[in-house]
């Protein structure tokens, strides 16, 4: 056995981590990916869910510094979808099997707002019931920092997963991320409330962001145990042309790729049984970026649902793909990118986090 392989057979310590998200020879990485892959068919099986994913309004308060959709950015047209838009996508999203969609949004905290995501969850519940769906589409939500009370009416009317991304769990460089008055520790406050309530939360981080080191990443990990997160999203962070972190630059693009398969294998193994979505952003840094995502340890992917027309509207970072397709063209490649893996669709089904437990 060599070095890595010993690593890798031992309960990880931070200092372990941090060497396996290091790896860049290609034989070492080989190993971590595949410890990775096998363990997830060990504990998951071989199925990947879809989330099919309504970005159904640009519209921002917040100004977090790396958004292309931020407040101040004024090259953006802002949209909101109409209930019927949101509702149409997510019956469409029933019938071909999807299981479950998501709700993501720029963020807003005003009451109109509030009752409005309500009433779409309540009719997406009413409308999705089917008989291989008794229960209706599983629905998550990702439209950022509520209150404790609107995360529970959101519950209630029938939403049981929930994004809230910490983005990084180093205090310091949270704020070189975000103005004055986004403050981590609200955030993290933010993602207990969520537990409490019920939902299966999912968080997670950008990787690569500037200022960032490897030791932080580490610590994500550890912070992503420490607050039982059932679901993991985290992406490259890729520059935005209108952000004010554009003098910063980013990452190379390959070692930054390499960087982010490997938090994915580090977070199967660490955490093991939680739900690992293959986000669009490592698309963008590679045509089978996501379908790498699926071969380093990830379990879910996000088809992207939003009607043409707004999608070119809501790009969070340069680059990001599929701005021009419609969602049937995205749920064809889908499948046969998800197949070139060696897994298949777990159509129908909501493909809830193992890790799961309500108490
Ligand atoms: N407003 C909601 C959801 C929209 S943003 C919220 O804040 O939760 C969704 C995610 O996009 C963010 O959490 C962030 O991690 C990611 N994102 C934003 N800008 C990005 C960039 N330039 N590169 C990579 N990811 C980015």
């Amino acid at each position: 056995m060599n070095n890595i392989e010993r690593l890798l057979d031992r309960e990880f310590s931070r200092n372990d981590i941090v060497r396996l998200l290091s790896l860049t020879e290609s034989e070492d990485v080989e190993k971590l990916r595949k410890k990775a892959f096998d363990l997830t068919t060990e504990l998951l099986g071989s199925n990947v869910y879809f989330r099919g994913l309504i970005e159904f309004s640009n519209i921002c308060n917040l100004n977090c510094y790396y958004c292309g959709i931020r407040k101040d950015n004024d090259n953006v047209e802002r949209y909101m979808l109409s209930k019927k838009e949101i509702v149409d996508c997510a019956v469409w999203a029933a019938k071909v099997g999807y299981g479950s969609c998501v709700l993501q949004s720029g963020e807003r905290r005003d009451g109109q707002f509030v009752s409005f995501v309500e009433a779409c969850v309540r009719e997406i519940k009413e409308k999705t019931r089917s008989d291989s769906m008794p229960d209706g589409l599983g629905i998550t939500l990702s439209v950022g920092e509520q209150s404790s009370d609107v995360y529970k009416r959101f519950f209630e009317a029938g939403a049981h997963r929930y994004l809230l991304r910490i983005e990084t769990s180093n205090q310091k460089l949270f704020s070189k991320l975000h103005p004055a008055g986004q403050d981590y520790g609200e955030r993290k406050e933010a993602i207990k409330n969520l537990k409490k309530i019920g939902y299966q939360v999912g968080t997670g981080v950008m990787i690569g962001t500037p200022g960032q080191t490897i030791e932080d990443l580490a610590d994500d990990i550890l912070f992503f145990k420490e607050n039982d997160i059932d679901m993991i999203g985290m992406g490259p962070y890729i520059v935005h042309p209108d952000s004010p972190m554009k003098e910063q630059g980013m990452k190379e693009r390959r070692s930054l790729l390499q960087l982010s398969l490997n938090m994915i294998a580090v977070v199967r193994l660490f955490l093991k049984d939680v739900n690992i979505a293959a986000t669009t952003a490592l698309q963008a840094l590679a045509p089978d970026g996501r379908e790498q995502g699926i071969l380093y340890g990830a379990n879910i992917v996000m088809p992207n649902m939003t009607p043409k027309d707004a999608r070119k509207n809501y790009q969070l970072y340069d680059g990001k793909p599929c701005i021009n397709e419609t969602k049937d063209e995205c749920r064809g490649c889908l499948q046969k990118r998800i197949e070139s893996t060696g897994r298949k669709v777990g159509y129908n089904l909501w493909g809830d986090s193992k890790h799961f437990k309500f108490n």
